[in-house]
């Protein structure tokens, strides 16, 4: 009687239809794998060994019943082999789950020590006993026609061993994980083990693979899907930025090509049929393997391979000659940049802001092919944003890295200089002076750009002071402002506040603003004006000519003096219409009261043209470059007293 027990004829609870189904379903996953964009966290290899465990295993148990329905006429060790194989490829299986659930409970080596060891101990003392039970006929062996299947509980043991070491992660580490994904990854081992309980109770053996399938379809939709926006074929930003990662780890290089419209960026439309049709089309037609990113609504990035594309180069050609054979269709604006990776730029996940720093720089319906330059360019904008926030943050006036330069203008009625536009510098340790248009947008952008006007305002003012104390004849100073700094309600205070702090008079400082682009700038403008020219402040309108000019609200705010751009003094010495047309609106602006200043005077010619166009005030080359403030001096003349 207990021999019998001893012997089992597995053919008789077995069928191996589980575990093919086991081995086409891996098969899906590993298609889907290859053609779908998965996120590919350092996780992504440990999934792919695990399906490669599972289909090991499945295959062991397909080759090891079909082999004992011949036990005695086939060699026994082939038996043992396709056992083992099923059992240790289980094993592993389970052993690299428990790998796997370290990183998202962000388990690092030290903490995740012990539980690794107990593992490792589990998988080598579970193997071992499966081969040595075999060796010593402890366990499973065979002799002449019978099996000795030995401890039967043994396989259930060791699976709940290594669930256990699971479930005890995720519940004890719970706060750590997405709750979602940790009762995803807990119910899939449930499930498992009531079908592996529902199985047994039927003395069945044929769906032991199928259990450890769930687990893995848990991981593949919750962690590793990435959903494709079906109208383009395109992944999202997160899988953009997981890519990064990916590539930065191996070290590998891509080739990356955005595709920037701004018709469609944060404005609720949507592509036209046509186009997505066409987007759809160069994710694949140019290149292989490559993948589309929906960077923003209006921006997109395609990612290739250089490795599997080597005629990348011919492939960027043929799209954009396709690109622009379909532009006229749709005359839709673009921008587009093509580069490779940079490891520089891989490891600090900058390539989308490197994109759109370019992308400001470039005219509409351009291609810009990054370089060493564009790559230097913007690590110079990165560098100078945090020297910039670091000024922010000390808020020191007197921050030496802010320095005022001057550029002094003439005055025509008294040929003198006695008013001057103050200019800034940025000196900064690493790379010398820099020069307004590089930083003026970034600190604009970054809201810093208040914190560096307060520096050169209170320099100015010191400036004044000391100037007037050694009798210089000082009418008074402009200062630039941008306008969204006069938005902020303590902008006066601000203002009143450094210039009485330094104890000047408040007409010695003139503030130069362009014009509004819209209503709550022209608002918060005309009202900061109001407040600060009852306490004496000039103010200048800033670059008259260079956009379209809204007259109606130039005269409703009580500028001292507008401000002619160079291009207007250029746009005179071309044609004779241009003149007449400058002439009348000075003269008109003369008539109103307001002075006129032209800026960029540059030749002898500049200066006679201007003075016969109503100037008041001339600025430019021809006078003098912007000098360092300390050099005013040799400008300005002392008072005749
Ligand atoms: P802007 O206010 O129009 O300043 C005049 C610019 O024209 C200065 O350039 C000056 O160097 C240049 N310029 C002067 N004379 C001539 C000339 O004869 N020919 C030519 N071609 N150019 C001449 P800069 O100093 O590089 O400043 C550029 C812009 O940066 C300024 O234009 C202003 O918009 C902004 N900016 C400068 N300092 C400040 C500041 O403290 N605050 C703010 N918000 N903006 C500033
Ligand atoms: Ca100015
Ligand atoms: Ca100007």
């Amino acid at each position: 009687m207990e021999r019998l027990n001893d012997v089992v004829y597995y053919y008789e609870n077995y069928t191996p239809v589980g575990d093919i189904v086991v081995l086409a379903t891996c098969l899906v996953f590993l298609i889907l794998m290859k053609v779908a964009y998965n996120v590919r966290s350092k996780n992504y290899s440990l999934l792919q060994g695990m399906i490669v465990c599972l289909m090991a295993g499945a295959v062991g148990s397909i080759v090891y019943h079909m082999l004992t329905n011949y036990v005695g006429t086939v060699d026994s060790i082939y038996i043992y082999i396709s056992r083992g194989t099923q059992h240790i490829a289980f094993f592993i299986y389970l052993y690299l789950y428990v790998f796997y659930v370290m990183e998202p409970l962000q388990l690092d080596y030290v903490t995740g020590r012990k539980y690794i060891l107990v593992s490792t101990i589990g998988l080598i003392g579970f193997s071992l006993y499966d081969i040595l039970g075999t060796v010593f006929r402890f366990g499973f062996y065979i002799d002449g026609k019978t099996i000795h299947s030995g401890f039967s509980f043994f396989f259930a043991i060791a699976y709940v061993f290594f669930v256990g070491i699971i479930a005890f992660l995720l519940l004890y580490y719970k706060g750590r994980m997405v709750k979602q994904i940790l009762y995803a990854i807990l119910g899939s081992f449930l499930i498992s083990m009531t079908v592996m309980g529902v199985q047994g109770s039927h003395n069945q053996v044929s769906f032991t693979a199928s259990c450890f399938l769930f687990p893995v379809i848990t991981l593949l939709y919750m962690i590793h899907s990435n959903p494709y926006n079906i109208e383009i074929g395109a992944v999202n930003v997160t899988a953009f930025e997981d890519m990064i990662t990916y590539i930065n780890n191996k070290q590998k290089t891509m080739i990356l090509m955005s595709l920037y419209m701004p018709e469609f960026e944060g404005t609720g439309k949507h592509y036209p049929k046509e186009v997505q049709e066409l987007i759809r089309g160069f994710t694949h037609r140019f290149f292989k393997n490559a993948v589309l990113f929906q960077i923003s609504s209006g921006r997109m990035i395609l990612s290739v391979d250089p490795k599997k594309n080597p005629d990348y180069k011919l492939g960027a050609d043929e799209m954009l000659e396709h690109f622009y054979a379909e532009y006229p269709r749709f005359h839709l604006d673009y921008k587009i940049v093509f580069m490779k990776t940079y490891d520089e730029i891989s490891e600090k996940h900058d390539y989308i802001k490197m994109i759109m720093f370019l992308e400001r720089k470039m005219d509409l319906n351009t291609v810009c092919i990054v370089g060493e330059k564009e790559v230097a360019d913007f690590n110079k904008m990165n560098y100078v944003l945090s020297q910039i926030e670091d000024i922010k943050k000390q808020g020191n006036l007197n921050d030496p890295r802010v320095e005022v330069y001057c550029q002094p203008v003439l005055n025509i009625a008294t040929g003198k200089y006695d008013t001057a536009e103050a200019l800034m510098r940025m000196r900064l340790p690493d790379t010398g002076m820099v020069f307004p248009d590089v930083f003026i947008p970034i600190a604009e952008e970054h809201g810093c750009i208040h914190a560096l006007s307060r520096i050169i305002l209170f320099k100015t003012c010191i400036r004044i002071k000391k100037l007037m104390g050694q009798g210089y004849n000082v009418q008074r100073i402009s200062v630039n402002f941008s306008v969204g700094e006069l938005k902020d309600p303590g902008f006066c205070d601000d203002i009143n506040g450094i210039i009485n702090d330094v104890g000047i008079p408040h007409d010695k400082i003139a503030i130069e603003i362009t014009e509004s682009q819209n209503e709550s700038e022209f608002m918060a403008v005309k009202n900061r004006i109001e407040e600060l020219k009852g306490d004496g402040i000039k103010f200048y309108l800033d670059d008259f000519g260079t956009g379209y000019s809204n007259f109606e609200r130039i005269m409703e705010l009580p500028f001292d003096i507008i401000k002619f751009d160079r291009s207007l003094v250029i746009a005179c010495g071309s044609d004779e219409k241009s003149e007449k047309m400058v002439t009348h609106l000075a003269r008109m602006f003369s008539a109103m009261d307001y002075s006129v200043l032209y800026e960029g005077v540059e030749t002898e010619q500049d200066e006679q043209k201007c003075i016969r166009m109503s100037a008041r005030y001339l600025q430019g080359y021809k006078y003098s470059k912007p000098i360092p403030m300390e050099e005013l001096s040799n400008w300005f003349e002392k008072s005749a007293s």
